[in-house]
Formats: C-alpha cells, structure tokens, sequence
C-alpha cells in the first residue's frame, strides 16, 4: 500500500515536472519568437519583393530557397544563424546586389510556395493592363501586351522608398562623378530593360563622367516615375540640385547599389518597418 502510494507521489510529481518543462520550452519559444520579430524588424532587413508583414513573414516563410534560386541576379540571400528563429530567410543587400527588376515576371514571387511573398496582387495587375491594351491594341500586328503586363507587376513591388543623404550625396554637394561608379572590382549588375542597361551589364563596365552626379538617376530600373534630378536655387542665387524620389519608387535598391561614394548617399528603408 505505502509503495503503492509512493508510485502515485512518484508519478505525480514527475508530471508536474513534465508539465513544468513543456511550459519553460513553450515560453523559451515564444520569448524567442518575439525578440526574432522585433530584431528582424528594427534590424530593417529589406525582403524579397511582395513579402507580407515583417511579422507574419518569418512564420510563413519556410526557407525553402526557391526564390533565392530563381532569382537571376543573385540579389536574394539566406539570413545567417545569429538571426534567430529567422535563419535562412531570404533578404536582399543591395549595396552587393540590388533587385534590378530585370526578371520575366517577378519571378521569386510567383515561385514562393506558401504566400511569404504574395503574388495575387502582382497577378491582378498584370491581368488587368493586358485588358486595357488587348482593347487598343488586338488589331496591331506586332501585338505584344507582355512588356505592359511585367511593366504593370513591377510596379506594384513595395520592398521600400529610396531616401538621399543630403550631407554626403555628391550632386547636393554640386559635384560631378567621373569614373566607374563601384570601381573596377565590384560585381554588382544592373540590367533592367527600363533604364539604359538592356543587358546583363556588370557595374564595372560602365563609365560615367557627369559634371553633377546623376548615377542614381540614370540607373534607376523605374526611371522617372521614382527618382529624378531636382533643380533649384539656392539662397546664393546658385543653381542647387537634389535626386527627388517620387511615388513611383520602388524600394529596388539599385540606387543603393550604384552610388559612387564610400558610404551609399541614398539608402532604402524597408516598408516593414
Ligand atoms: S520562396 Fe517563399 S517560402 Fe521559400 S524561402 Fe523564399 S520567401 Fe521563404
Ligand atoms: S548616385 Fe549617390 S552621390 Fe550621386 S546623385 Fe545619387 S545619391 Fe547622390
Ligand atoms: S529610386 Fe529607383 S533605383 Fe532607387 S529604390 Fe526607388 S525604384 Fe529603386
């Protein structure tokens, strides 16, 4: 009886310690769950294009690579392991490698299997551009509403909005940039079909020689929909002069990749955050 009694007490009490245990593990992931979202979001990681919310987008996110590998830049990167619970989720670093928006149809999102990366309003507004032109254009004999379709995707991307440093930026400083914007050793690329680089053109093989620096400007995937030269007078009567980032802006990063001077004079801050 007395060992039966000491097989219920025994019994109980490693319950107890059971139910204590799963508890203290359940708090550890969520504690760590918690702080992984918060740092990821003051960390102001910038995401593939159509990521959903910072917050949702680590739980939905299971880092399955499929962007990263369809990507034909490059621009897509695993998150290290001092990320947390948000190892292995793709972000881009655009002062490496910018999203230049050159793929066929926003590739890294469509291929995302579980909606981290959301498509359908990507989708949507490629369909609907494709109505608007079949009804001006069916009888055109060179008809091709592709272009207008990826054009219409690409401008729902919202990873971020360009922001210039007015105390660094060259063209606010009223200097020019002559030379190769990243040097001769970088191996970013930039080849959207929107701006001046059709091809696949690595940075280094481009010359510039402007009186006032407009590398940011010209590079610009987007083109003048989201950045252009701003000019103005300044309180000496000089002539003044300042990227303006417009609506159109698409957080790309390609301004990023391309400024000349040491530290980027446009960064992108991400619409997580
Ligand atoms: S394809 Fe989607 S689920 Fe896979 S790593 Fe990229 S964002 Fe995550
Ligand atoms: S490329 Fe950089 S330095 Fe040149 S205008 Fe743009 S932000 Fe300024
Ligand atoms: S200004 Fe142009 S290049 Fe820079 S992030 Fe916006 S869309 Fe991209």
């Amino acid at each position: 009886m007395a060992k039966q009694e000491l097989n219920r007490r025994q019994f109980l009490k490693s319950g107890v310690i059971a139910v204590g245990a799963l508890a203290a593990v359940g708090a550890g992931v969520g504690y760590l769950q918690k702080v992984t979202t918060e740092n990821r979001i003051n960390q102001k990681f910038l995401r593939p294009p159509g990521s959903i919310d910072e917050k949702d987008f680590i739980y939905a996110c299971i880092k399955c690579g499929l962007c990263i590998q369809i990507c034909p830049v490059q621009a897509i990167k695993f998150a290290g392991i001092k990320e947390g619970l948000a190892y292995g989720t793709p972000y881009i670093d655009a002062r490496k490698q910018a999203c230049d928006l050159s793929c066929d149809s926003i590739q890294c999102v469509e291929t995302c299997p579980t909606a981290a990366l959301y498509f359908v309003p990507f989708k949507n507004a490629g369909e609907k551009a494709i109505e608007k032109y079949d009804k001006t254009h069916r009888a055109d004999p060179n008809y091709n509403p592709f272009p207008v379709q990826i054009l219409a995707m690409k401008k729902q991307v919202k990873m971020g909005l360009a922001k210039v440093n007015e105390k660094t930026c060259l063209a606010v400083l009223g200097k020019g940039f002559k030379g190769i914007p990243r040097g001769k050793d970088f191996k970013g690329i930039n080849r959207s079909p929107y701006g001046d680089s059709p091809k696949a053109t690595p940075l280094r093989d481009k010359q510039y020689d402007a009186k006032i620096c407009d590398v940011c400007v010209k590079e610009c995937p987007m083109g003048e929909e989201a950045i252009v030269m701003g000019v103005h007078t300044n309180p000496d009567g000089t002539t003044g002069y300042k990227p303006d980032v417009l609506d159109g802006c698409v957080g790309c990063g390609v301004c990023v990749m391309v400024c000349p001077t040491a530290e980027p004079s446009i960064i992108v801050e991400p619409v997580n955050t």
